[in-house]
């Protein structure tokens, strides 16, 4: 394996071998795009490489500065840049979310972007593949992280006939929490944040199934006083403070964004500590390299076993 195929520099994860960056950061001439999230899909560059659904969120999202050539890869479906065979691989993290795997001079990298393992029907599961280099995100890389079965999560709803403001990101998240409500918890009716309405609609365009939901109207939780459900993103959730006859929850894997809400709901599209060790026993990599988080905590637990390097 070649030790600086990708490194971290200004403009984010670069492979010099290919001449392209994964996620880019600034606009760059060659950008493979894990996933449609915010921090890893910015607008601007000149070629994109990415999933269909990951193109159209950018489309709406960026408009026309959402990029210059689009170039649509399905998953499995190889391509190349600059001599380096590219395949992408469900990540299991929201729809169109993508693992990228890379093959030069005989050697395999595999960068997961963000990805899961849990059970979550609103989007691809994760396909793995054996690799010699694992690039991880280490995002909640900590052994005292376990995520709790979310299903679990959910059936605290059944408990709570009162009105919920449901905090959640807006895209993946709100789609897989309208898929588990209308499924454990169908007594619910779920009102969306204009915000967040159109990427449901994108969802169910690529065939993914949420279940009902409907726009959110001013006077409606007044009006029906139990089992709705307002979903909102962050910054609506933030600014609602201290809401009368509601009940307040936000759905991360976060602590600290459960404090001061009336109920806390942890459900994460990241892996957890275990699940981490989990893929490192699929992919069965020579190496691991690390970004995102902290990834000191695996850096000790394989000291003696297999080289883990903080990019
Ligand atoms: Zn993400
Ligand atoms: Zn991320």
């Amino acid at each position: 394996m070649i030790a600086d195929f990708l490194v971290k520099n200004a403009g984010g994860l670069y492979c010099k071998y290919g001449d392209f960056y994964l996620d880019p950061q600034l606009p760059v001439k060659n950008a493979v795009i894990s996933h449609a999230h915010g921090d890893h899909a910015k607008p601007g560059n000149q070629n994109i490489y990415c999933t269909a659904f990951t193109q159209e969120v950018m489309k709406l999202r960026f408009k026309k500065k959402a990029g210059d050539n689009f170039n649509v890869i399905s998953y499995h479906q190889a391509f190349e840049i600059g001599g380096v065979t590219i395949t992408f691989l469900p990540a299991g993290h929201i729809l169109g979310s993508a693992m990228v795997k890379m093959n030069y001079w005989g050697s395999t990298y595999l960068f997961t972007g963000d990805f899961k393992l849990q059970k979550d029907t609103s989007c691809e599961a994760i396909e793995f593949c054996k690799a010699d280099v694992l690039i991880t995100e280490t995002t909640f890389a900590n052994p005292e992280t376990k995520h709790p079965n979310p299903e679990q999560e959910i059936e605290k709803l059944n408990q709570i006939s009162t009105n919920i403001l449901l905090g959640v990101y807006g895209l993946g998240k709100a789609q897989r929490l309208t898929k588990l409500i209308s499924q454990i918890c169908p007594q619910k009716t779920i009102h969306l944040h204009y915000s967040i309405f159109p990427i449901h609609q994108l969802y169910q365009k690529h065939g993914i199934n949420l279940g009902p939901f409907q726009h959110y109207g001013r006077k409606i939780l007044k009006q029906n006083p139990e089992n709705q459900v307002y979903m909102v993103p962050p910054l609506t959730f933030n600014s609602y403070g201290r809401a009368i006859g509601v009940v307040k929850m936000f759905a991360s894997g976060w602590k600290n964004l459960q404090h001061g809400n009336d109920e806390s709901l942890y459900i994460s599209d990241h892996v957890d500590w275990d699940d981490i060790l989990e893929t490192i026993k699929m992919v069965e990599p020579k190496q691991v390299w690390t970004i995102h988080g902290d990834g000191n905590q695996l850096k000790a637990y394989f000291s003696d076993s297999l080289t883990v390097k903080i990019l």
